[in-house]
C-alpha cells in the first residue's frame, strides 16, 4: 500500500472531478438557477475541460506544478465568483504540496485551500457558499490523520464531511454571493458551490483509493 501521493493522484483526480462535474451539470445549472444565474455547472464544466487541457500541457509530473497549470485553468475560465475562488484554492495546495504528500502534507493543502477561498471570499461558515462543504472537510481530514489515517482515510473524511456540509446549505440564508440577494428566500436550496466542492472532494477520494490499492 502506498503510503504517499503524487503527480499520478493530482492527475487522476482532475480527471475524476471533471467527469463527475461533467456529469452533474445539469443538476448544478439547476441548484443556481433556483438562488444565482444558473451558470454554475455550465462555468465548472468549461473549467475542468480547461483543467484536463492544462494536464496534458504541463511537462513536469509533480503535484505542484499540475496544481498551479490547473489553477490557472480554472481562474481563466471557469468565470463568475467560483473561477477566483477555485483557481485561489488550487494555488494555495499547490504552495502547499511536497513531492510525496502524505497524510499531513494532504491536511496542510486543503487546509491551504480552504483558508485561500475565505481571505478571497471573505466567507465565514452559516452564509450558504463553498465554504460550508470546505470548513467541515478540513477538519475532518486534520482529525483522521491525528487519529493515524493514510491519505485515503483522510479523504475519504474530507468527502464525507463535505458531502454533509452541502446538505447543511439547504436550510440556511445566504449573506455572501449572488444568493445573498435573495435574502430568506434563499433558505430551502442547496448552494451549488458546495455541493461541487462535494463532487470535487470525492473524486479526490476515488484516485486515491485507486493509487494505494495497488501497490
Ligand atoms: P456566480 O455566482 O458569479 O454566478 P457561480 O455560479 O459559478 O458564480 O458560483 C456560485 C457559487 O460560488 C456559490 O454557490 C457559492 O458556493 C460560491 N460563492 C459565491 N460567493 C462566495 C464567497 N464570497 N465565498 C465563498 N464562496 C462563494
Ligand atoms: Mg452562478
Amino acid at each position: 500500500m502506498a503510503a504517499t501521493l503524487g503527480g499520478l493522484w493530482v492527475a487522476d483526480w482532475t480527471r475524476r472531478a471533471a467527469a463527475s462535474i461533467h456529469r452533474h451539470r445539469e443538476e448544478l445549472i439547476e441548484l443556481d438557477r433556483a438562488i444565482g444565474d444558473g451558470d454554475h455547472g455550465e462555468n465548472l464544466d468549461r473549467g475542468y475541460t480547461a483543467a484536463l487541457k492544462a494536464l496534458d500541457n504541463e511537462a513536469d509530473p509533480a503535484p505542484a506544478p499540475l496544481l498551479r497549470s490547473i489553477a490557472m485553468a480554472l481562474m481563466s475560465t471557469v468565470g463568475g465568483a467560483s473561477g477566483p475562488l477555485l483557481g485561489t484554492a488550487y494555488l494555495r495546495m499547490a504552495g502547499a504540496a511536497r513531492e510525496d504528500i502524505g497524510p499531513n502534507e494532504l491536511v496542510a493543502m486543503l487546509q491551504a485551500a480552504c483558508a485561500g477561498i475565505q481571505e478571497r471570499g471573505k466567507a465565514a461558515e452559516a452564509e450558504k457558499t463553498m465554504v460550508d462543504a470546505w470548513a467541515p472537510a478540513v477538519r475532518a481530514a486534520a482529525h483522521a490523520a491525528e487519529v493515524g489515517g493514510g491519505c485515503h482515510e483522510v479523504l475519504e473524511a474530507a468527502a464525507r464531511a463535505a458531502t454533509i456540509g452541502a446538505q447543511s446549505t439547504f436550510d440556511m440564508v445566504a449573506t455572501k454571493g449572488r444568493a445573498s440577494y435573495l435574502g430568506p428566500r434563499s433558505a430551502g436550496h442547496l448552494d451549488p458551490g458546495a455541493v461541487s466542492t462535494s463532487y470535487i472532494l470525492a473524486a479526490a477520494q476515488e484516485a486515491a483509493k485507486e493509487e494505494t490499492a495497488d501497490s
